[in-house]
């Protein structure tokens, strides 16, 4: 019996702690402890469990220049310190780091390869804030941004679609493809909070405009504008966008119980959410592939997880799009109301 999905992980990815140089920095190896202990409970839902192997320095070097993997080398294997206010690292860190984008390009050439239609990749430290040259929010290496541009130069793919559902604003993936038509970037985040990036009149550069879709959203959002964004912004552009290849920034922040952010999202959100994904990428018959990001409240980190890998392996037939008029006109409403349109 096929597997109902693959989820990468490595045990380095627990040994980076930013608390060795930050006492209270959230971004803690409990986070995927506690998502582990919950999915092992579970049987792991039935999906395989895969290793995610170092990243070579030439997948690195498809989004980061040379001079900044050798900064974050080098100041990890001196002992660690600090790269900004928000970014610490240990010895342990770059370890990690490689391993965290090397499960994303392992899923993504497993995915392609048609090994399985969807993946996780349970790695961490996370990545959509880091630029080509700077390490920020957390984040040292552009997971996804790496996998994606590996999809493009090396698997076969014509097409990506990059759907980034953290709360906080994905800075590094869209500027990484802010002028490319090729890689369909999506967000939906909590305006006014970290990075400060993202407004909705940034819709990408040159030939990249309109490939770069930003739906700031006010502190307080619940799952109906969230899941109204998704359906009939986010999926409906990237049902005509296409993809060989679908990936999600899957931050899970933007629950009701995270520490960092104020939206309002349940764990039932997040199943929704990986529904409608998971439909648009069984209706294009495309793999799908979900990278960890966010999520800062242990208990309810691997509660989202658990749903939202529920949800992407689910074999049940996609469902039809069959637009919600209530939640449409409720999406619409906030739209006008938080961009003064
Ligand atoms: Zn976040």
């Amino acid at each position: 019996m096929p597997s109902a999905g693959l989820y990468f992980s490595h045990p380095a990815c627990l040994e980076h702690d930013p608390r060795a140089h930050m006492p209270e920095h959230p971004d803690t190896p409990e986070r995927l402890v506690a998502i582990e202990r919950l999915l092992s409970e579970r049987g792991w839902l039935g999906w395989e469990r895969c290793v995610a192997p170092p990243a070579e320095d030439r997948h690195l070097e498809l989004i980061h220049g040379s001079r900044h993997i050798e900064a974050i080398r080098e100041l990890c294997l001196s002992g660690g310190g600090g790269i900004d206010g928000d970014t610490f690292v240990g010895e342990p860190s770059y370890r990690a780091a490689l391993h965290a984008a090397g499960g994303a390009c392992e899923m993504t050439r497993a995915l392609l390869g048609g090994q399985a239609r969807v993946g996780f990749c349970g790695v961490r430290p996370s990545g959509h804030h880091a630029e080509r040259d700077r390490a920020m929010g957390f984040c040292l290496f552009n997971n996804v941004a790496i996998a994606a541009e590996l999809a493009i130069r090396e698997l076969g793919a014509q097409r990506v679609f990059i759907f980034d559902w953290d709360v906080h604003h994905g800075n590094g993936t869209a500027e990484a493809f802010r002028r490319r038509a090729d890689v369909l970037f999506a967000s939906i985040h909590q305006s006014g909070i970290y990075p400060g990036t993202g407004a909705a009149s940034d819709m990408g550069s040159g030939p990249g405009e309109g490939y770069t879709i930003n739906l700031p959203v006010p502190a307080g959002s619940e799952e109906d504008v969230w899941l109204a964004l998704s359906e009939h912004i986010v999926l409906a552009v990237a049902g005509a966008f296409e993809p060989d290849l679908v990936l999600i920034s899957a931050g899970f922040d933007a629950h009701r119980d995270d520490p960092l952010a104020g939206c309002r999202l349940q764990e039932s959100s997040f199943a929704e959410l990986a529904r409608g994904v998971r439909d648009l990428a069984e209706r294009l018959g495309v793999p799908l592939g979900a990278v960890l990001e966010g999520g800062y409240e242990p208990a309810a980190l691997a509660r989202c997880v658990l749903q939202t890998l529920t949800a992407l392996g689910s074999d049940e037939p996609p469902r039809s799009v069959a637009p919600d008029p209530v939640l449409t006109s409720r999406a619409a409403a906030t739209i006008a109301r938080h961009w003064s349109l």
